[in-house]
């Protein structure tokens, strides 16, 4: 398994205004070195203490996503250097990485994350609850946060339909929130498709996928430091 290799060999698969974003979690930073002396800048991570160490180590304009749920206590420190956060999932993660981002002087990319799968477990908003944020306002006072677009993952299962109604989903959410309210240009991106579900989600409209194994190989957490 040769991660460069199968970059290369996806990255030709995907139409050109998609992110092929590397999850490199659990994966060392030498592997990371690889891709990225090939070329590759953009790297997601779900943990915060192993994103600051990769960061400490890797050279400096690697652009690092933040994919996983963030803790609103460990928020402050990824806000120096982190390049967009996937992950906001409710109003209150939003205020608090909007304070730290000003207490740093910085405007932080974000994307708002949304719950269509049907497991219990994932995070984020329901289409509901989203489009009633925009409805009030809710976003417009966080003036160090920019919102680009959404987040989504879909069910782990092998049924393409649910996937495929899922990330449909998704795009007309995003549609809907472009159509009735007032969105700057920058809220453009879609980030939806992992391994085993890419190629649907590019064809619902996805601008970033986020894939691991099947760049990577099949992690091994027991090498993942701590839970954080
Ligand atoms: C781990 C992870 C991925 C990548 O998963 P693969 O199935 O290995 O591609 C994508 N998104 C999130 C949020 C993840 O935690």
């Amino acid at each position: 398994m040769d991660c460069v290799e199968n970059y290369k060999n996806i990255k030709k698969t995907l139409p050109e205004n998609v992110l092929l974003l590397a999850v490199s979690k659990t994966k060392p930073a030498e592997e990371i070195q690889r891709l990225y002396d090939f070329g590759c800048r953009d790297f997601g991570e779900n943990k915060v203490q192993e994103l600051s160490k990769k960061y400490e180590v890797l050279p400096k304009d690697i652009r690092w996503h933040q994919i996983g749920h963030l803790q609103t206590n460990k928020i402050k420190y990824i806000i120096p250097f982190v390049y967009m956060i996937h992950s906001i999932d409710s109003l209150k993660l939003a205020e608090e990485v909007n304070k730290q981002a000003q207490k740093h002087g910085r405007i932080v990319n974000c994307l708002l994350q949304i719950k269509v799968a049907q497991e219990e477990t994932k995070f984020g908003f329901s289409p509901e609850e989203l489009t009633d944020l925009f409805k009030n306002n809710a976003f417009a006072a966080l003036k160090n946060i920019k919102l680009c677009g959404l987040m989504a993952m879909a069910t782990n299962t092998d049924d393409e339909n649910e996937v495929l109604k899922e990330f449909s989903e998704v795009k007309n959410l995003y549609n809907s929130l472009r159509i009735n309210y007032p969105i700057g240009e920058e809220f453009k991106e879609i980030s939806m498709g992992m391994s085993e579900d890419y190629p649907i989600a590019v064809k619902e409209g996805s601008t970033i996928v986020r894939l691991g194994s099947v760049i990577f190989g099949e992690r091994d957490y027991s090498q993942q430091s701590g839970n954080v």
